[in-house]
């Protein structure tokens, strides 16, 4: 998949023979690829690559807060801190922490906390670190799907996964799953996440124009391709205890 590394917004985002930048068709997803147990220090732990973007997540919990005084004495808290690498854009990035990357980290918070049990963990936290090594649009939709793998992987109770895309529209049409220089030179970027025990929207932000039609439109979109990106997950998890059990039954369970 080609990166578009400078920032220069090409006039089209469509080619003659009507597919985008990249090549895919308007409602095509980029290549997805997700794994999890994949740092050894973390309680859990998960990788995904989403086209250009690659994100490591580690997640810590439960346990003590600290600095105490963030404790609460009637519930568990979770706490998210999403990252950029310095490299992770073509401009270098200021490693300190910008009001994107807290934003981000307060969206991200509020798109993970309905799936976690908090009101079992009292005086204790949640913390989930996320670390965008390659960006490329879509980032927080990436963090919020990768977390979710995360803290599964570190066996925390949940209610279900969550999974995040970006829908918009770019040139007058509506696209799934957009890219870096999609979401800088198109029209609309819908970013959205669904958690799954309840269907509901647990992210849903809104940077552009389009109708009342299109967004109803886009929310269609949107949910056909968090089907698709739960599945990947959900075998993401299966993956890690297939290896599992097939390392304990010495490789006979091997197909
Ligand atoms: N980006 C960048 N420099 C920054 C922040 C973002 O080059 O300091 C790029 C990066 O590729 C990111 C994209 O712009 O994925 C879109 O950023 P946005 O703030 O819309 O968030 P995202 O789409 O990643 O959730």
């Amino acid at each position: 998949m080609p990166l578009i590394i400078k920032d220069e917004y090409p006039e089209k985002l469509f080619r003659e023979d009507g597919k985008r930048l990249d090549g895919r068709d308007k409602h095509e997803l980029r290549p997805i690829k997700m794994e999890v147990g994949v740092l050894k220090n973390a309680d859990g732990s998960a990788y995904l690559e989403w086209g250009n973007n690659k994100i490591y997540c580690a997640v810590y919990g439960p346990r003590d807060v600290h600095p105490h005084y963030l404790a609460k004495p009637d519930k568990g808290i979770l706490r998210v801190f999403y990252r950029m690498s310095t490299f992770s854009v073509f401009e270098r990035k200021r490693p300190a922490p910008g009001r994107r990357e807290k934003e981000i980290s307060m969206v991200l918070t509020d798109c993970l906390e309905p799936l976690l049990f908090l009101e079992l963990y009292p005086g204790n936290s949640f913390e989930v670190f996320i670390n965008v090594m390659d960006a490329d649009g879509g980032t927080r939709c990436a963090c919020a799907t990768v977390a979710a793998l995360a803290l599964a992987d570190a066996g925390v109770p949940m209610r279900s996964l969550v999974t995040a895309v970006a829908v918009g529209k770019i040139d007058g049409e509506l696209v799934t799953d957009l890219s870096g220089i999609e979401d800088k030179a198109g029209d609309a970027d819908l970013p959205c996440a669904i958690t799954w025990f309840n269907e509901e929207f647990s992210l849903l932000q809104f940077d552009g124009k389009m109708d009342l039609k299109e967004f109803d439109k886009c929310l269609i979109l949107a949910k056909n391709a968090l089907t698709k990106i739960h599945e990947i997950q959900l075998n993401a998890l299966k993956n890690k205890y297939i290896a599992i059990q097939e390392e304990y039954s010495g490789g006979k369970n091997k197909k």
